[in-house]
């Protein structure tokens, strides 16, 4: 009997998640290189956890950086940057707090467009929405992740012969909950305006769209059960007990050498070869075995409000960097257009830093012509900790964007 108890409340206990009370989140502000310096030995220090850039390695003088810092160094961070004179603002004063208002939606649905699901409902309403427009959606396994959770994918278009294809994924990076809600609206959206809205009808008459509305489902779980602040896989790593990889340093292309780390114990890590995690080899597996088909790439991720293009892991020019350049100018002015949110665009390097292995490199060096990375909101005032109020507005002006971009696809492909 006592047994019992005392496993009940160990379980009880452990199915808390972490709590982020006193927490802050600063923006820096660099002005020289002694400056890096100091951030990047404050990073070591204080243990930051750095949502913009991914890691502390890609600070650089003249650009801002986002981190966090846990509460009991709070003060110690605040003070030396005062003392190195390096510039800053406390974006978030209380994270804890941030998260928990984060939740502002009061829709009491389990499955909603407008709130952030968890795994298991995502999973629930990937199968309704199947089954529910079955000449329009279908449902298969991409593959398995490293915790045995299958990787659900939906086809979204009306059936046809040879259909050129553009795929889109979502939760790459598992504390970036805005992104899966992106991939959830896409498919809902679609559903709606097969046969009402000309141009989606169109869309979808002519192409299929691949949606993985979460690849990392193992980290994405994590960041609901246990850290909210997790981002990459939950991979085992040898030699340490350090956890997972970043999906988005995984792939083979410039794998490690810039952007990267090849530290276990980092956010960046690049794993300990290309496509080492079975979540990043799936997705690659499928490109590899429909490259033909597949037409265009789109990656989803948070924040900033970016549409990036290859290359990231070079300066060096896309061979079709004027048509991509076209293509990111038109998509961030449709996006614009709805409510004035203001995106930056052009290829990874140069727009934001150099950063080896992303997926969308490797999808254009493996033939995907039309590669691209959306960053969503926002620019840092609620970081990942966006409130579920913002998805509608991300989710809409995020759709023209993609809707651009499809058109476009359709017409020179
Ligand atoms: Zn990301």
């Amino acid at each position: 009997m006592w047994k019992i108890l005392i496993l009940v409340s160990i379980a009880a206990v452990s199915a808390e998640p972490r709590a982020f009370h006193g927490e802050k989140v600063f923006r820096v502000f660099p002005q020289d290189s002694s400056h890096v310096e100091v951030i990047k030995s404050l990073a070591e220090n204080a243990k930051l956890d750095f949502w913009s850039p991914d890691s502390p390695d890609l600070v650089q003088a003249g650009k801002t950086a986002d981190f966090r810092a846990e509460s009991h160094v709070s003060l110690d961070v605040q003070a030396l940057l005062e003392q190195s004179e390096i510039p800053y603002e406390i974006i978030i004063d209380n994270l804890q707090e941030a998260l928990e208002k984060q939740r502002d939606s009061n829709i009491r649905a389990v499955h909603s467009y407008e709130k952030y699901n968890d795994l298991d409902t995502i999973n629930a309403w990937s199968a309704n929405i199947a089954a529910q427009n079955p000449g329009l959606v279908s449902r298969s396994q991409l593959g398995t992740s490293y915790e045995g959770r299958p990787l659900y994918l939906l086809k979204v278009g009306k059936s046809g012969t040879n259909k050129r294809a553009i795929f889109i994924d979502c939760g790459f990076h598992a504390r970036e909950w805005v992104s899966p809600a992106f991939c959830q609206w896409f498919v809902k959206e679609a559903v709606n305006s097969y046969g009402v809205d000309s141009q989606f009808t169109n869309l979808l008459n002519n192409l299929d769209f691949y949606v993985l509305p979460v690849l990392n489902v193992d980290g994405y779980v994590y960041t609901w059960t246990t850290s909210r602040m997790w981002r990459k896989t939950r991979s085992v790593n040898k030699n340490t007990s350090c956890i997972g990889t970043d999906p988005n340093r995984n792939f083979n292309a410039g794998w490690c050498t810039v952007g990267a780390s090849n530290r276990a114990c980092d956010d960046t890590y690049c794993g300990a070869t290309p496509e080492s995690e079975r979540e990043t080899k799936a997705l690659a597996d499928f490109i590899r075995a429909n490259v033909g088909r597949i037409k265009a790439y789109l990656t989803v991720h948070s924040y900033s409000q970016m549409l990036l293009f290859p290359y990231s892991y070079s300066y060096s020019l896309a061979r079709d960097h004027t048509e991509l350049n076209n293509v990111a100018k038109g998509a961030v002015s449709a996006l614009t257009a709805l409510y004035g949110t203001k995106y930056t665009y052009g290829p990874g390097g140069t727009t934001i830093y150099l950063a080896a292995g992303g997926s969308d490199d490797w999808a254009y060096d493996a033939g995907v012509k039309y590669s691209f990375t959306f960053e969503l909101r926002d620019t840092g005032r609620y970081g990942f900790a966006l409130p579920e109020s913002q998805i509608k507005p991300t989710c809409e002006e995020t759709l023209l964007a993609v809707k651009y971009i499809a058109n476009h696809v359709m017409n020179n492909s």
